[in-house]
């Protein structure tokens, strides 16, 4: 039978640039991540694909399915549901591939909570500074402004939340920062 994946989770604050890492990670073949495609209820942003960046589902089919169990974690973030399918996670993870989910803190304490630390890493990347932070969100363009501002209020509450993750790193250098992540991974892999 094949070994059991790794569960990787990596968390941190809305254009904070892990959605780049994450791609930047899986161009490593050797490392055999396979992506969690998560559930929500937000609208799709232009150049979004329904089944690779989200599932886009409504509210009563998001609500139908956590009522079903059919959710590893799930949570509200800035007035939206987010949620991680349970079973394509556990069916990659039994067929010996390592997972990687790009979620928010709360989901990722539930995971902490729910799965034993063997099978987990949890890496929070954080910005250089909360002026850089501010400027990548500002700059997406993608938001309106009462969207940006919760998205940092959310942000400051999250960077509290760093130090419960196994490792932390700054993404001052894209290339530095997913280096650094390739070898902890790596390390973990054995
Ligand atoms: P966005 O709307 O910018 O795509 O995502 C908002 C936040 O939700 C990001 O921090 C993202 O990582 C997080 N997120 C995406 N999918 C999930 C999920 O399935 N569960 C949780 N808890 N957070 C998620």
């Amino acid at each position: 039978m094949a070994k059991r994946g790794l569960l990787i989770v990596i968390s941190g604050p809305s254009g904070v640039g892990k959605g780049t890492v994450r791609e930047l990670l899986m161009d490593d073949k050797k490392l055999d991540l396979v992506y969690s495609v998560s559930y929500t209820t937000r609208e799709m942003r232009p150049g979004e694909k329904d089944g690779v960046d989200y599932h886009f589902v409504d509210d009563a089919t998001f609500k139908k399915m956590v009522a079903e169990g059919g959710f590893l974690e799930h949570t509200n973030f800035v007035s939206h549901n987010y949620g991680t399918p349970k079973k394509e996670v556990f069916e990659a993870l039994e067929a010996g591939h390592n997972v990687i989910l790009e979620i928010e803190v709360n989901g990722a304490h539930q995971i902490m909570k729910k799965c034993g630390k063997e099978n987990l890493l949890t890496i929070f990347i954080l910005p250089p500074d909360r002026d850089t932070l501010l400027a990548r969100l500002v700059g997406r363009d993608t938001e309106d402004p009462e969207v940006i501002k919760a998205r940092l209020e959310k942000a400051t509450r999250e960077l509290a939340m760093a130090k419960d993750y196994d490792f932390q790193i700054v993404n001052d250098d894209l290339s530095k920062a997913v280096d650094t992540i390739r070898s902890i991974i790596s390390s973990r892999l054995g």
